[in-house]
């Protein structure tokens, strides 16, 4: 059967979410065993997202944490409690799963032995734009996989520069020292994986802007072993795009509209 994709979705309310959400909705409707982890950066879960939600057609686990305050400003990361409830979350639900697994191998768990389960695990932001061939190529990653991102460093794409079917370096407009130099849609990581690294988690200390993804990735593999997708990583199947503030400058003021509309 298809190992299921788990994509975990931070986002956070401003005018354009349902927008975002409704286009990542069509999306992934399309894709079959695919399981939408979305994590409001909220104190409750909100009417809107659940509502939303309930009518999307698409699998989906609703969560919410809040950004705390000090972290909630410009140059740092952003979302990184939210993607780690979406991990905390997977590592609950295949908990026992995971220790029966580890129990039948008869061998002592040892932090290396992968457990018997299959899935894929993918950060999808609420604004970039994903291709329906990129959950094809996602789909048999066998422990954490990679391709080009359009659209993102400053460049018309970054992509890990392969030779002989591995990955040898990097792409990449903006600080090509990062030992793993890919946006968050640049790569995924097999559900065995996230069980067996219990620990690795996005990092707020010690994270500069722009590390993260190699501050996670180091955590859970070595360039040697990422697999390569899209032909080698010479296709762009996923692109950053970024939404435009929306301008609502004559939004009324004191009467609003006669009825309420979300
Ligand atoms: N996000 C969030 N809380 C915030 C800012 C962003 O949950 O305060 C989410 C956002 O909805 C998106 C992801 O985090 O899914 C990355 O944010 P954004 O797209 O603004 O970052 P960028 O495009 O600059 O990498
Ligand atoms: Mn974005």
């Amino acid at each position: 059967s298809l190992p299921i994709i788990y994509a975990i979705t931070p986002t956070y309310s401003r005018p354009v979410q349902k927008a975002e959400l409704t286009r990542l909705a069509n999306t992934f409707r399309q894709v079959s065993g695919l399981h939408w982890i979305l994590v409001e950066d909220s104190a409750q879960t909100t009417e809107l997202v659940s509502r939303f939600l309930a009518g999307a057609g698409v699998r989906a686990t609703h969560l919410h944490v809040p950004t705390p305050r000090r972290y909630k400003r410009g140059g740092l990361p952003r979302a990184t409690e939210q993607r780690n409830a979406g991990l905390t979350w997977l590592r609950q639900q295949y908990q026992a799963q995971v220790q029966l697994s580890y129990r039948l191998n008869s061998a002592p768990a040892a932090p290396q032995q992968l457990p018997n389960v299959s899935g894929v695990v993918f950060f999808a932001d609420d604004d970039n734009t994903y291709s329906l061939e990129l959950f094809q190529e996602m789909r048999t990653t066998r422990k954490v996989s990679v391709w080009p991102v359009g659209l993102v460093g400053g460049r018309r794409y970054e992509r890990p520069v392969v030779e002989n079917g591995k990955v040898v370096g990097w792409y990449t407009g903006w600080r090509a020292d990062r030992p793993f130099a890919i946006d968050m849609a640049g790569f995924a990581v097999s559900l065995q994986v996230i069980l067996s690294s219990p620990k690795a988690l996005f990092k707020r200390r010690g994270s500069q802007p722009g590390m993260q993804e190699s501050d996670f990735l180091k955590q859970i593999t070595k360039v040697e072993e990422l697999e390569p997708k899209a032909s080698n990583c010479t296709k762009v199947l996923v692109w950053h795009t970024r939404t435009e503030k929306v301008n609502l400058a004559n939004e009324p003021k004191h009467p609003p509209d006669t009825i309420k509309i979300e």
